[in-house]
């Protein structure tokens, strides 16, 4: 009997369903197979999550299991366990948790299975048959059991393989090559056959009959005995040897990389690599805490205990937060490690994730660099998984299942027994709090490894500006830095904050932003009720005509577009070349790079961006750093607006001056004043971290309190809100009175593809009951809500809310 987790997507189910395994699968099914059973009037598809030989359901009853699709299992013990947790943390369906963990080529709806004849040698009579002389063969050509039983026995030993044949995707590769005979006395008689005259075929055949059973390319056998193709094809057709099509891995990496070799460290990196070291030799599941400025050199700290993981022949995973976005970072871990790098990000193909997937699993490579979801790449010697960036809030999945990285990396590494790395220039306050009270232990590097300073940050109030008469977009220091640079020959990085872009209403005469009178948090600007509204009390009022501080006219939405920036760069400096990069330059695959390198190869003075522009560039020539307008993200109607601030300007001032050459930055602001811009200057975190922890403690928001927000969806607008009120009822009855309960309200984007959001949040210190308090709503949900058209989630630990 098969417990089996079925993928129903129509009608989701949350507990595994029983079935029968019919006699000739007896010895074949495993836990962690994919398998096609009945369900309801169809066939669908599910994994094998246990076996056992007892059910409840009455033997007659039983369904069989209609078709094993795997005969290795795909998942390993360690992602069913790790799958049953993330059920239980995040509150999704159990089948949700195993499909995120794998390739989508593998996700249930699955392609051709193949098998791979590896070691012919010890084959036995009845697959040498099958196999005839092909190298791979369809899995469904094996039809008795008996036959599986002897192929399952001969994976074991890693004779045959099992694959999956994904659908090709562009830039697959398949080569030709030739397989010579293993028949070493027809290779001679072939020999004796060629007349005296055809002396390089005779050459050729004399050189397989030394090479038997191998395989080349046909280009690799003309180089090496000096002939024609046309000689080598002659000799194939004569029966020396055969062609056949081998499908290489695509190969996700565009260019070569130079190798690199181990810095010597400086003694902070030396204290915190011999500290980090200590737990992968005497293997413990420790977090660290890499606490180092930019450019103090954490990447050379990964790289060198990553080095160590490898030589104790275990493996190392590094997240990125977004990786097509740090090319730079990859090629820095290629030319360390060279083949022995992964990559996994939604950058690649299907083919060429499910490539580098199966490498992994393999262990034909030793690092996986990658977004996300590389966290769960199929490891089973897992050394160090490392977090660079750790702050970053694309480590949180904002789909079902709502996981953060951080959380997976930690259960990882306790079941691995291995240390996590979280670095960062400026940690989210929940890791930094955490270290604190050593629950993580706190690395520190506060200076930058090459002795550089760091960079001039200099904040211009752009009040002052306009009132000065400038109603551009360009403060006159920062023109006149440009100009400058412009003279020297020296690159510039703009950054534009486009985060929270056009959303909340701004008085270009004092700076003051429209606020909630009852929260801490600007109000939203909502485009189809032309109101202002907070969306964390629900409070809502008329767009102000005027400022309701200084009573200016010149209030208005804030925001601007790269584009019409670029425009205006090239009225002011018509000599200046300007690379674009934003969401609308970068759509093509590769055009990341592309981009990066002009860049590098000193194509354009000025590199102008988004916060896709603000992490993980080095470049040399960068002496001028320009924030246009810092205050966007500040402004945000979120509870992290000041945190994530700090964290981009300290970005983005990182990327001046990393080199030989002096760097200056020059942030545009209408709040000079908050402590978010003046503390990123010189890169103070600690006393970034003592203000927004004070903050953090009036208003009760995470690190002092956990909180957990309940989103309810309807095309009707009176639909939603009547079910959110409804799933607000339930909470207050059932949850203690310490906890906070907020809303229902209209969520920030209150309409999204035509269904009305609602949301209810929960701030808790300690609620025992909330799991299971939450697990009940998600059931009264899922058994009549649903059905009535309302969507519900429930994130656990939202990033945004
Ligand atoms: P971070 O990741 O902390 O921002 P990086 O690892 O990118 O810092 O290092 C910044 C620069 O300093 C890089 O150019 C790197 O090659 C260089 N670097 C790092 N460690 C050393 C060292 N021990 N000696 C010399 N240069 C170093
Ligand atoms: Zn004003
Ligand atoms: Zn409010």
């Amino acid at each position: 009997m098969a417990q089996v987790i079925v993928d129903v997507s129509a009608y989701p189910v949350d507990r595994p369903f029983d079935y029968k395994v019919p006699e000739e699968l007896q010895e074949l099914v495993e836990v962690g197979c994919r398998v096609k059973v009945p369900f309801g009037k169809r066939n669908v598809l599910g994994f094998i999550t246990a076996l056992q030989s007892e059910s409840d359901v009455p033997k007659d009853k039983l369904k069989s299991i209609a078709e094993l699709l795997d005969i290795e299992p795909i998942l390993t013990n360690e992602m069913l366990e790790l799958a049953k947790w993330m059920t239980d943390h995040t509150l999704c369906y159990e089948i949700d948790a195993l499909q995120v963990m794998l390739p989508s080529a593998l996700r249930a709806k699955y392609e051709k299975t193949i098998l791979l004849k590896v070691d012919p040698t010890y084959l036995p009579e009845e697959l040498q048959q099958l196999f005839g002389n092909k190298t791979a063969i369809p899995y469904k050509k094996v039809e008795s059991a008996n036959l599986l039983r002897v192929l399952k026995s001969c994976m074991k030993n890693g004779y045959v393989e099992q694959k999956t044949v994904v659908k090709q995707q562009g830039n697959v590769k398949e080569v030709r090559k030739v397989k010579i005979s293993s028949n070493y006395e027809r290779l001679q008689e072939i020999s004796e056959s060629i007349p005296p005259r055809a002396k390089k075929q005779r050459q050729v055949v004399e050189w397989m009959a030394l090479h038997v059973g191998e395989e080349f390319t046909p280009n690799e056998i003309c180089e090496t005995v000096s002939v024609t193709p046309q000689v080598v094809n002659a000799v194939i057709e004569k029966g020396a040897a055969t062609y056949f099509q081998e499908e290489v891995y695509r190969d996700p990496f565009s260019k070569e990389v130079k190798g690199s070799i181990p810095l010597a460290l400086t003694d902070e990196q030396e204290v915190a690599l011999k500290e980090i070291l200590h737990s992968v030799k005497s293997p413990q599941a420790t977090t660290y805490l890499l606490h180092g400025i930019t450019g103090s050199g954490k990447t050379e700290v990964y790289l060198q205990v990553i080095q160590e993981a490898i030589n104790r022949g275990q493996e190392a995973i590094v997240l990125v937060p977004e990786i097509s976005l740090t090319p730079q970072m990859t090629e820095r871990f290629r030319a360390r490690f060279g083949d022995l790098v992964a990559v996994m990000h939604s950058g690649l193909s299907k083919g060429e994730k499910y490539d580098e997937w199966r490498k992994i699993g393999r262990g034909e490579v030793k690092v996986a660099v990658g977004a996300r979801s590389a966290v769960f790449a199929p490891f089973t010697n897992l050394g160090l998984i490392i977090l660079d960036e750790e702050h970053e809030s694309t480590y949180k999945q904002e789909d079902t299942p709502r996981y953060h990285a951080r959380d997976i990396a930690i259960w990882r590494s306790e079941y691995h027994h291995c240390p996590v790395i979280l670095g960062s220039a400026t940690p989210s306050l929940e890791s930094f709090a955490r270290a604190k009270k050593n629950v993580y232990t706190l690395l520190t590097l506060e200076k930058r490894a090459k002795q550089q300073s760091l960079p001039k940050v200099e904040v211009v109030d752009m009040r002052e500006e306009l009132h000065n008469g400038n109603r551009s977009m360009f403060s006159g220091a920062l023109m006149e830095a440009i100009e400058d640079r412009l003279k020297k020959k020296e690159q510039m990085v703009l950054f534009l904050n486009r985060r929270g872009f056009s959303s909340f209403v701004l008085c270009r005469d004092c700076g003051t932003v429209v606020q909630c009178k009852n929260c801490d948090i600007s109000m939203t600007y909502h485009r189809s009720s032309e109101k202002l509204k907070c969306h964390y009390c629900g409070y809502e009022e008329h767009v102000p005509t005027e400022c309701p501080e200084c009573h200016s006219e010149h209030i208005r939405f804030f925001g601007t577009g790269t584009q019409k920036i670029e425009a205006e760069i090239y009225k002011l400096f018509p000599e200046a070349r300007v690379l674009r990069m934003d969401v609308d330059t970068t759509r093509q695959k590769g055009a990341h790079e592309k981009i990066l390198e002009d860049f590098g190869n000193l194509k354009a003075d000025i590199l102008l961006g988004t916060q896709m522009i603000a992490k993980g560039l080095d470049f040399p020539k960068i002496t001028l750093v320009g924030v246009l307008s810092a205050d966007t993200s500040l402004n945000l109607p979120d509870f992290r607006a000041a945190e994530r601030t700090f964290q981009l300007l300290t970005q983005v001032s990182g990327r001046a001056g990393r080199h030989d050459l002096p760097g200056e930055v020059i942030v545009q602001t209408y709040s000079p004043e908050h402590y978010a811009v003046q503390l990123s200057k010189e890169q103070q975190y600690a006393p970034f971290y003592d203000q927004e922890m004070m903050m953090r403690h009036q208003f009760a928001y995470p690190p002092y309190y956990f909180v957990a927000l309940i989103q309810v969806t309807h095309e009707d607008v009176l639909m939603a809100a009547e079910y959110a009120g409804k799933a607000m009822d339930f909470l207050k009855l059932k949850l203690s009175s310490q906890v906070g309960l907020i809303g229902p309200t209209p969520a920030s984007i209150s309409r999204v593809q035509n269904r009305y959001r609602y949301q209810c949040l929960i701030k808790y210190k300690k609620e025992p009951n909330l799991t299971e308090t939450l697990k009940q709503l998600i059931r009264i949900y899922r058994t009549d809500w649903i059905k009535k058209g309302i969507q519900l989630t429930v994130d656990l630990d939202p990033s945004v809310i």
